[in-house]
């Protein structure tokens, strides 16, 4: 079975196909299916269930023994992910039973469906929609306002975002950044590698609280001042250690002392850490950045295409069949 066949047999089941991405409603069960891996075919199975914390525990073990050693189960908060690995031979079968047996097993227990709208909290949703990685039930007037909303964002973000702005942003989150850093040095005389983190990501906001324009311009200058920013902390560590030990301010001095060979050398080789976290700060800034205007848009639009009133949602039958 390859990867259009799979579609196909997700597709006259009921689910509709969005690229490797099934949606479908089994029973009263929203579940959404992926395939994640190749040759071997892995797919996670993803619902959204009402589940006590206490019970957690118990229902994670009887699921997994429900898939017969085929696959893995875990939860993150309310929803619960099965990966099931079969064999292609044996998937179109192997696959049904699990889901069959994980619906009969749901409906069983008396395990609800989650009723409650992820973007309101408030219960009776009327519609389903992909939604943080989840095929879940929402309210439609919720799920269409939020969207509404990121398209005005990213349009206004398009129109008005200025790279100058940001810059100015970015500066003065980077100052903001270093310090912690610095204020703990010269109280404590000691570096904190894990406050290191905190220059990259004030660099960041700083970009995006002064409408920096969200596209690939902001990860360059985040990761280009996170590196500035870092020397200029030690550069300001020395002068004001000299200045507490000396009482005098010698900036030009000790930016001479500063990018001298054998002091640089040492520096760097004592970062480690401090490099360390850092690089923490740009991984993680990167992961916000990288939800630029573009990637956003295309967000938006795909959630847009899994909307539908909860009526609509169809039966995709499983339970009746012997695959
Ligand atoms: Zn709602």
């Amino acid at each position: 079975m390859n990867s259009s066949e799979w579609g196909q047999f997700l597709t006259t089941r009921g689910f509709q196909m969005h690229d490797m991405l099934g949606c479908g409603v089994i029973d009263r069960y929203p579940l959404s299916v992926q395939l994640v891996g190749k040759p071997a075919l892995i797919s996670s199975i993803i619902v959204k269930i009402h589940l006590a914390q206490s019970l957690k525990k118990n229902y994670r073990k009887e699921i997994k023994n429900l898939m017969k050693h085929k696959g893995a189960v875990s939860y993150v908060g309310r929803t619960l992910q099965m990966v099931v690995r079969t064999s292609h031979m044996q998937y179109p079968y192997e696959f049904s039973q699990t889901v069959i047996a994980l619906v009969n097993y749901l409906t069983t227990n008396n395990i609800q469906e989650s009723l409650q709208c992820p973007i309101c909290g408030q219960f009776d949703p009327d519609g389903l929609a992909y939604y943080n990685g989840v095929y879940q039930k929402v309210h439609l007037s919720c799920i269409e306002s939020l969207l509404d909303k990121r398209e005005a964002d990213v349009a206004q973000n398009e129109k008005n975002g200025n790279l100058l702005t940001g810059l100015i942003g970015a500066l003065l989150g980077g100052l903001v950044g270093i310090l912690p850093s610095v204020i703990t040095v010269m109280a404590a005389n000691h570096i904190y590698a894990i406050l290191f983190v905190l220059i990259p990501l004030c660099i960041y906001y700083g970009y995006r609280l002064f409408r920096g324009k969200m596209n690939n311009v902001a990860i360059v200058l985040t990761i280009v001042l996170s590196v500035v920013f870092l020397f200029l902390m030690e550069y300001l560590v020395l002068v004001l250690t000299i200045h507490q030990d000396y009482g005098m301010w010698l900036f030009a001095d000790c930016f001479k002392v500063f990018f001298d060979p054998e002091f640089f050398g040492e520096m760097i080789k004592t970062m480690g850490m401090s490099a360390l976290f850092l690089v923490i700060g740009i991984v993680y800034s990167w992961s916000q950045i990288s939800q630029n205007n573009k990637k956003t848009s295309t967000s938006v639009q795909f959630t847009r295409s899994t909307i539908k009133p909860i009526q609509d949602a169809g039966y995709t039958p499983f339970k009746n069949e012997n695959a």
